[in-house]
């Protein structure tokens, strides 16, 4: 019978990547946590309308990357592709406008996007993410800033940049985007099939488009900053002076405009060149419109998201190893003989109680290569129980790291170990 493979574009994570993986993670809690924000769990599905109002129905997710399947009830269901419209959604569902604001909440889990699987793109990735509701303050943008920058600092991570804009409001973007539209038209046959699909509605992705000819053609093109309105520069310059109070590190960049509909003034992302192509580690912005969009009343809020398997990669390649997990267990409980056996599957489940990692042989190994086995597994000590040490009711125990044996008795054992 055929070999059933992954489906395309998602990955097994291996023993030696949790490690790494899981570090990030709880570097992730433990600076979420100590920036005021908590845990949010959204479902990993939702109705479709919540992505096509909340990111938009002209951006790349909603036009050809959404995961989107009719249920047994004929409802419209999407794999979530990104994770700030359903902490908006669930804002408003559950009223959290009524409690003190800002509300600020963290989330790490899967999204889903059909995309064209390479390097750093998979159609199943993680992403870590704050969001910060209820508060229009600029200063807010720097403190979600600074949360990604912490993250990855603490981390060791090192070689990121971080890129600022600004792509205004509903106020200003809309003149801005006239004049894109006026100065693109006329070079309409040089822009890329994509660019020139969506020039009406959303003249801003020239800017971001990965194509040589139409970077070129964005480069001469005025930058927003000349556009916006007096409420986005004040704002601006806010956030700007703010970072800068953070003593944080940025450049201006006027090309990044964010693939999503729902931004609204401040959008940044971070770049790491060893990346490749895919060089974004994560992104974000401020979102002041999304609440309205999904039909609650106008709530600000800002936020980033950042790829989980793009950071690993990059903390993989500094390290040069796996920074994974040499040791699973610091104990092996040895054992020769039918009850012996099960003596060892007791002592090992106590210690597991007590909170100390353990495990025993299985596959009937002799006593040497249970030994090896445990020694490969990197396991500081291993108890031994033969016949004899069962008869004595003692137990041996050796220290792998210094190669002594010491007899202790069976009643004593957890406790020697504990200490
Ligand atoms: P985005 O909302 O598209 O900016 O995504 C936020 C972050 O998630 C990006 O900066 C990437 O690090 C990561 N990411 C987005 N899409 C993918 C993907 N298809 N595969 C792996 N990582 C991704």
């Amino acid at each position: 019978m055929a070999r059933i493979r992954a489906p395309r574009g998602t990955v097994d994570v291996f023993p030696e990547i949790p490690g790494t993986w899981r570090r990030l993670e709880e570097t992730v809690r433990s600076v979420c946590r100590s920036a005021g924000y908590t845990e949010i769990r959204t479902p990993v599905f939702e109705y479709t309308e919540l992505f096509q109002r909340g990111v938009g129905e002209g951006t790349d997710i909603v036009e050809k990357e959404m995961y989107t399947f009719l249920d047994k009830g004929e409802r419209s269901i999407t794999l979530r592709p990104e994770g700030t419209a359903p902490v908006v959604r669930a804002y408003l569902e559950h009223k959290m406008w009524a409690e003190p604001q800002p509300v600020k909440v963290y989330y790490i889990g899967p999204m889903f996007r059909y995309e064209r699987p390479q390097l750093g793109r998979l159609r199943q990735h993680t992403q870590f993410g704050v969001e910060a509701l209820g508060a229009s303050s600029p200063v807010l943008d720097a403190e979600v800033i600074s949360v990604l920058i912490n993250v990855y600092q603490s981390l060791g991570l090192e070689g990121f940049v971080v890129r600022l804009n600004s792509i205004g409001c509903s106020k200003c973007r809309p003149r801005y985007k006239e004049s894109l539209i006026s100065l693109l038209s006329k070079q309409m046959d040089e822009l890329c099939p994509d660019c020139r699909r969506r020039l009406d509605r959303n003249p801003l992705r020239v800017l971001d488009c990965k194509n040589e000819r139409c970077k070129a053609i964005a480069k001469e093109l005025p930058p927003i900053f000349d556009y916006l309105c007096e409420e986005c520069c004040t704002h601006f310059e806010g956030v700007k002076r703010s970072l800068g109070v953070l003593d944080l590190t940025y450049e201006l960049d006027p090309t990044i405009v964010r693939g999503l509909d729902y931004y609204t003034k401040t959008v940044f992302e971070v770049i790491h060149s060893g990346l490749g192509a895919q060089d974004a580690l994560g992104g974000g912005g401020r979102y002041d419109g999304l609440a309205e969009e999904l039909g609650g009343n106008p709530i600000p809020g800002v936020g980033f998201a950042a790829g989980i398997e793009r950071a690993v990669q990059v903390l993989e390649d500094a390290s040069g190893e796996g920074a994974g997990e040499t040791s699973r267990v610091s104990v092996f409980v040895a054992a020769m003989g039918g009850s012996a056996r099960l003596e060892a599957a007791r002592i090992a489940h106590v210690l597991r109680k007590q909170g100390v990692s353990a495990d025993l042989d299985y596959l009937d190994r002799s006593l040497r290569s249970q030994m090896k086995y445990a020694d490969k597994q990197g396991v500081k000590k291993v108890v031994i129980i033969g016949e004899d040490e069962l008869e004595a009711g003692e137990a041996t125990v050796r220290d792998m790291v210094c190669r002594e044996q010491v007899p202790v008795s069976f009643e004593k054992i957890v406790e020697f170990l504990l200490r």
